[in-house]
C-alpha cells in the first residue's frame, strides 16, 4: 500500500518513545532517525509534503533491520517494519532501484543452479584468498557496498551446496506415513549444507518419504527490499513446485523462509487463485524448530555434557511466535544443560545481508548480542537461521570465545538415536 494511503496507521504513533528501549539500531547509534518513532516521523513528513522522495531517503529507509521489536514494545502496536517495507517499495518506484538488485532478484535467486555456480566461484575466491579476482569478475558486488569490510564476517565457505549431494527428488524415510517436502533455503543450501543434511536426516527419521524440493529463494530478500513483484514471482514459482507433489507438510530449517512461506497469502489479492493456493500451502509449512518437538525422546545415555544457550531469530520469535519449541527441544536432549541468555530475542544484526550494506551498525548490534551470549556461560550457541549463524559465528570468532555456534538440527542429529 502507498504511504500516502497510510495516514491512519502513521497517526497511531503518539511519539511516546517507548520503542527506543527495544530498537537495536537506536541502541547502537543513538540517533532518532534510527528508531521507530523517527522512522514513522519521516513517513509523516513525506505525507505532509515536508519531504520529497529522493535518494536522500535511501539511508533512513534501508537502515531498519525490520526486526519488529519496536511493535512489541509499542502500546498502539505501530507496524513500523511493515510501513518501512511499503515505503521501500514506493522508493524503488519513485527514485529507482539499483541494477545490482535487479540482477540478484531477477537473474540469480529464481535459479538455484545459477546461485550455486556463483556461490562456488565466490567460495573459490574466498577460500583461496583470491577474492580480489572474484571482485574483479564483478561477482562480489552483488553482496553490497560494504563488502570489503564485511567480507570477513564469513569464515570459510563450504565447498559444496546441499543439492549437489542431495538433488531435488524423493528420499526414502524411516518413519511414519508422513510425506514431507523439504524446502531448501538459499542460506542453508549454500552456507550451511552440513546443518541442512542434519535436518534432512532428522526428517527421514520422522517421514515415510522426504522430497527435497527444487524450490528457488522463498522471496524474503526481495520482499524486504521492497520489490514485492519479484517476491511474488518467486512465490508463484515455489507454489507450483510445492503443489506438484502430494505433501502432508513442508518443512524448512531456515526460520526466515518458514516465516515468509507462511506469509505467502498476503502477497496475492483475494480472488487470485494463488491466494487460495498459498493459504493451503502456508497451513502445511513448519519451521524445523516447531517440527523438532515431534521427534522421538533422547535415548543416548552417554552424551558428552554441554551447556547450551539459544538465540531467537527475529523471524522465529516475532515472525512465527516460536518461543517455547526450541527451548523444549534443547532441554530434552541428553547431556544438555540449557541456560537462557539475557535478551535472547534481541536481533543479532544479521538481518539477511544487512551487515553487507550497514556494517558499522550491524557490528554494534552484534556486540550487544555477544555480551549476552557470554553472560549465559554456555559452550554451545544454537539457533535456526543461517544469517544469524554467520553473524553470531563472526561475533564469537572475533572475541576468540570457546563457543560453538550451530543450527538446532545439528545438535538434535548428534544427540538423537538413529534407527
Ligand atoms: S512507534 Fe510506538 S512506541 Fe514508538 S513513539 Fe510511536 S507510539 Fe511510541
Ligand atoms: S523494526 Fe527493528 S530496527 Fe526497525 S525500527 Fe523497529 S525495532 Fe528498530
Amino acid at each position: 500500500m502507498k504511504i500516502a494511503e497510510q495516514d491512519e496507521t502513521i497517526a497511531l504513533c503518539n511519539r511516546c518513545g517507548f520503542c527506543q528501549v527495544a530498537c537495536p539500531t537506536f541502541r547502537a547509534t543513538g540517533h532518532e532517525s534510527g528508531v521507530a518513532r523517527g522512522r514513522v516521523a519521516l513517513l509523516r513528513a513525506l505525507n505532509e509534503g515536508r519531504l520529497e522522495w529522493s535518494e536522500d531517503l535511501e539511508g533512513p529507509l534501508f537502515a531498519c533491520l525490520l526486526c519488529g521489536a519496536c511493535t512489541t514494545n509499542c502500546f498502539p502496536a505501530v507496524p513500523t517494519a511493515d510501513l518501512i517495507v511499503d515505503a521501500r517499495e514506493e522508493y524503488l518506484d519513485k527514485v529507482g532501484r539499483k541494477r545490482i538488485h535487479t540482477l540478484l532478484f531477477d537473474q540469480l535467486l529464481p535459479y538455484p543452479e545459477r546461485l550455486r555456480r556463483v556461490a562456488k566461484a565466490v567460495a573459490l575466491g574466498k577460500n583461496s584468498g583470491l577474492s580480489s579476482v572474484a571482485r574483479a569478475l564483478g561477482l562480489l558486488r552483488i553482496f553490497g557496498r560494504d563488502f570489503p569490510k564485511s567480507e570477513k564476517i564469513i569464515g570459510r565457505m563450504p565447498g559444496h551446496a546441499l543439492r549437489e549431494r542431495f538433488p531435488a527428488g524423493a528420499l526414502q524415510g524411516r518413519g511414519s506415513d508422513l510425506n514431507i517436502g523439504y524446502f531448501v533455503g538459499c542460506g542453508m543450501e549454500i552456507m550451511n549444507p552440513v546443518a541442512a543434511e542434519a535436518s534432512l536426516d532428522l526428517l527421514r527419521e520422522a517421514a515415510r518419504e522426504v522430497h527435497v524440493l527444487d524450490n528457488a529463494c522463498c522471496g524474503l530478500p526481495a520482499g524486504s527490499y521492497g520489490d514485492r513483484e519479484a517476491a511474488r514471482r518467486l512465490a508463484a514459482r515455489n507454489l507450483e513446485i510445492i503443489t506438484a507433489q502430494s505433501l502432508d507438510l513442508i518443512v524448512t530449517d531456515c526460520s526466515s523462509c518458514a516465516s515468509f512461506l507462511k506469509e505467502y497469502p498476503a502477497l496475492f489479492d483475494e480472488g487470485d487463485g494463488l491466494h487460495e493456493e498459498s493459504k493451503k500451502v502456508a497451513s502445511k509449512v513448519r519451521d524445523m524448530v516447531e517440527q523438532a518437538v515431534s521427534f522421538p525422546p533422547p535415548m543416548i545415555e552417554e552424551a558428552e555434557p554441554i551447556i547450551v544457550t539459544y538465540h531467537d531469530p527475529c523471524h522465529a520469535v516475532r515472525g512465527q511466535n516460536l518461543v517455547e519449541p526450541p527451548r523444549e527441544v534443547l532441554q530434552s536432549l541428553s547431556g544438555v544443560e540449557y541456560r537462557e541468555m539475557p535478551e535472547a530475542d534481541w536481533c543479532c544484526g544479521g538481518a539477511g545481508s544487512y551487515a553487507l550494506s550497514h556494517f558499522e551498525t550491524a557490528m554494534k548490534v552484534l556486540e550487544r548480542k555477544i555480551d549476552n551470549v557470554e553472560k549465559a556461560g554456555a559452550n554451545v550457541l544454537a539457533t535456526s537461521c543461517p544469517a544469524c549463524i554467520i553473524q553470531l559465528s563472526y561475533g564469537v570468532r572475533r572475541r576468540k570465545l570457546p563457543i560453538r555456534v550451530c543450527h538446532l538440527s545439528e545438535l538434535l542429529r548428534e544427540r538423537l538415536p538413529r534407527t
